[in-house]
């Protein structure tokens, strides 16, 4: 079905509350822009996308979102160059990613269209909330909920689909200390890991307090079956670097499937930085840790590009990793930001400009 994006109703606030933000002194996450989209599913089809004020909305409580969890996001970022111009960083991915998400949750896929248009018009009307200089972005949460009254376990025949947008300073998360799991999971073969769905993130807060009372501030998890592979972190992929040489878990049905990390690896390639995408061992890289090649581990996601870890856990020993002057994370991040920022050549075509 054809839909069009001429029916995207928008309804402006009447006063910007941009002059009572302090845009010096932002907390991740907790401050929204003036606009949202929205946009219902109902008798089998998308309706009337709209664009209104920022604001709470009203749902039934037996709605299926609050009781079964149905309920996919995505995370993305815009930026502004020197010029004013304001840009994305490889959006389709994201397109593409929140309908494979939302497919596995039996929620059904939202049109492109739909997508585009009104994240564009969003991103247009809220743009003295995206901050130049280097850091400052823009964070857009797209998210799909089940909206359907009655607390049968059945996939719902109503949703909501959002995008709302939240501004975000360089984003410094101190020294990172992870630790292994050796017994909670996140996902498992046949199971929801490779989708943003809701749940998975609920269900790591858990193990995570665990762990943070144990002094480490996030987990990486290891495969469910056996706990003997790294496979990710909660909310971002994890690369190890071995005396030159970068490794990475393949992507799986239980492994998000980052873009950061893809852009990482194709960096890497162009730097002719060997990468290994495979199986990677906990006791290759506790033994690496010991004898010393082990020389940087770091996370990859939207909201800190590249997070360096300082340090990490693994039954009841722990490793420090030393601070490096040629750090392949610091490069990478300063690579991907240069892209990001339209300071650097966008070899790839990763870039997207609002127009
Ligand atoms: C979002 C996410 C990532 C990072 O993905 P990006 O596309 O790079 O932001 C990695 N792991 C998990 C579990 C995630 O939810």
């Amino acid at each position: 079905m054809k839909y069009d994006t001429n029916q995207l109703e928008i309804n402006k606030v009447q006063k910007s509350k941009i002059e009572e933000v302090n845009f010096d002194n932002l907390v991740f996450g907790e401050i929204f822009t003036d606009h949202m989209f929205e946009c219902d599913y109902d008798n089998g089809q998308w309706q009337t996308p709209k664009i209104r004020p920022y604001g709470s909305i009203e749902m039934d409580p037996s709605a299926k979102v609050f009781h079964y969890g149905q309920a996919v996001f995505e995370g993305m970022k815009a930026y502004k160059d020197e010029d004013d111009q304001i840009w994305l960083f490889r959006p389709e991915e994201n397109f593409k990613r929140i309908n494979k998400s939302s497919a596995r949750l039996a929620i059904p896929e939202f049109p492109k269209e739909f997508f585009f248009s009104g994240l564009e018009e969003l991103l247009k009307l809220d743009k003295a909330w995206i901050k130049k200089g280097f850091g400052n972005s823009l964070y857009i949460r797209p998210f799909v909920i089940a909206t359907e009254e009655g607390v049968s376990a059945n996939p719902s025949t109503k949703y909501k689909f959002m995008i709302i947008c939240s501004p975000a300073q360089a984003y410094y998360s101190g020294e990172v200390r992870v630790q292994f799991s050796e017994k909670y999971s996140r996902a498992a073969n046949g199971g929801v890991g490779a989708a943003k769905a809701a749940g998975n993130y609920a269900a790591q807060f858990y193990p995570t307090n665990l762990a943070k009372e144990a002094g480490f501030q996030q987990i990486i998890w290891t495969d469910a079956n056996t706990h003997e592979f790294l496979e990710e972190a909660g909310t971002m992929n994890i690369f190890f670097r071995i005396g030159d040489k970068l490794i990475t878990a393949p992507t799986s049905d239980r492994i998000l499937d980052g873009v950061t990390r893809k852009s990482v690896i194709d960096l890497a390639k162009d730097l002719n930085i060997e990468v290994e995408i495979r199986k990677v061992k906990v006791s290759e890289i506790v033994e690496a840790a010991r004898n010393g090649e082990l020389k940087e581990i770091f996370g990859s996601g939207t909201a800190t590009v590249i997070n360096p870890i300082s340090g990490f856990g693994y039954k009841d020993e722990k490793f420090e990793l030393p601070e490096l002057e040629d750090s392949y994370g610091k490069s990478f991040k300063d690579q991907l930001m240069k892209i990001q920022y339209n300071q650097a050549e966008d070899r790839h075509g990763w870039r997207y400009l609002i127009k």
